[in-house]
Formats: C-alpha cells, sequence, structure tokens
C-alpha cells in the first residue's frame, strides 16, 4: 500500500495500528468476568507514570491492520468486543465500530477520554487521567467513571471527575495495582462513607490472565 493510501485510510480509521487483540475475561469494571475479544490499539500520549502498557505509547511501532481483518477474527470468537489502548479516540473510531456491529458484536470502549469522542459504542468507560483530561463528548456519553486511586489525594479528584460525569454514568475507584495493598483500606473506608462509588478491582492480575 503506497504511503498516502495508508494515512488516507488510517485517518479515516479503516485501518488501525493493532498492537494485539486477544479473547479473554474482562477483569475489571462494570463488565467483569464477561468473555470478551480485546482489541489493543496501539498510540498514545496521555502519559500516565504508572501506565502498565507503555509499549502502546507508539503508534509506529504497531502495524497498520484493516479492520476487516480484525472484526473477522473478533466475531468468529466473541459475542463482546472491547477496544482499548493506547487511547483508542487517537483513532476514528466510526468504522471499526460500525464492522464490529455489523457482524453482530457488542461493542465496548475503555478510554480515559482525552479526545473527541468518535464511533458507536454499547458501552464506554471512561477512566480519566490527570494528565490530559478528558473532553465533554465523552463525560456527556460515558456509561461507567473508573477512577484509578493511586493515593490520597486521588479521592479529590474522583469527586471532581463525576461532577463533570453524566448523571447516569456507574462510579467505580479501583486500586492501583502496584499501590492496591496500600490504598485498597482507603478504598473501603471511602466507599462505606460514600456509597455512590463501587470498587472495581483488577481481577485478572489476582487470576494472572492476560
Ligand atoms: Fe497508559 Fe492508558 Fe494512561 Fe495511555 S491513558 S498512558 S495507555 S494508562
Amino acid at each position: 500500500m503506497q504511503k498516502v493510501d495508508l494515512q488516507n485510510e488510517v485517518k479515516n480509521g479503516t485501518v488501525l495500528p493493532l498492537m494485539e487483540e486477544f479473547y479473554t475475561i474482562q477483569g475489571e469494571g462494570f463488565h467483569t468476568g464477561t468473555a470478551a475479544y480485546f482489541i489493543r490499539v496501539g498510540g498514545c500520549d496521555v502519559g500516565c507514570h504508572w501506565c502498565d502498557v507503555k509499549e502502546s505509547w507508539d503508534a509506529e511501532l504497531h502495524p497498520p491492520t484493516a479492520i476487516e481483518e480484525i472484526v473477522v477474527r473478533a466475531s468468529e470468537k466473541a459475542k463482546l468486543a472491547v477496544v482499548t489502548g493506547g487511547e483508542p479516540l487517537t483513532w476514528n473510531m466510526d468504522a471499526l465500530t460500525l464492522a464490529l456491529k455489523k457482524a453482530g458484536m457488542i461493542v465496548n470502549m475503555e478510554t480515559s477520554g482525552a479526545y473527541e469522542l468518535s464511533g458507536t459504542w454499547d458501552w464506554i468507560c471512561l477512566s480519566p487521567k490527570k494528565t490530559k483530561l478528558p473532553v465533554k463528548s465523552v463525560y456527556d456519553n460515558a456509561h461507567e467513571l473508573k477512577v484509578v486511586i493511586y493515593n490520597k489525594h486521588d479521592f479529590i479528584f474522583a469527586e471532581e471527575q463525576a461532577a463533570l460525569t453524566n448523571d447516569q454514568a456507574i462510579l467505580f475507584l479501583q486500586p492501583e495495582w502496584s499501590k492496591h495493598e496500600e490504598v485498597m483500606p482507603l478504598i473501603v473506608d471511602y466507599v462505606k462513607e460514600n456509597p455512590q462509588w463501587r470498587i472495581s478491582l483488577q481481577t485478572h492480575k489476582y487470576l494472572d490472565i492476560p
């Protein structure tokens, strides 16, 4: 494929830098425990210091892949697709989500919300990051707000983010994995005092599955 054609296809979202794809169990958030086909798209400039997929950041390291190929593999394996990254909204998600839906799949996304919303989603999990705050279109359309708690100051950030997110979104606090032993007791106390929040655990890490 010529370079100009490739640039156009990436721009319109029919080709995406694919980092990895795998069939597993959704480990965290509202859909915990559900079998899902994960599509991890490369590219992210949000820069979280505790990011556990730093390999995803440089989109150029990940092969430009036609979405038709991804959709065939996903729909052969699963009913639910979870598009994650990297930051999926770095790219135009319209074509991928449409094609997954045409193939009969439920289509969920995990996003930091740092870029304008594109795509048609059954479920948007917004996990905001301090380094690049979400845009309004994602606050307005998120089904779930999942705030990672790294230290006690993050509870203030969580409340600020909840105030900006639509009223229907389900609120989760999730311990950052490397700090979970330290912050878990704080989260338990916080949720008991503020029961509009729920706890999300990265169960896949406890179970050692991808
Ligand atoms: Fe990593 Fe996600 Fe933060 Fe990007 S937004 S740096 S992929 S944790």
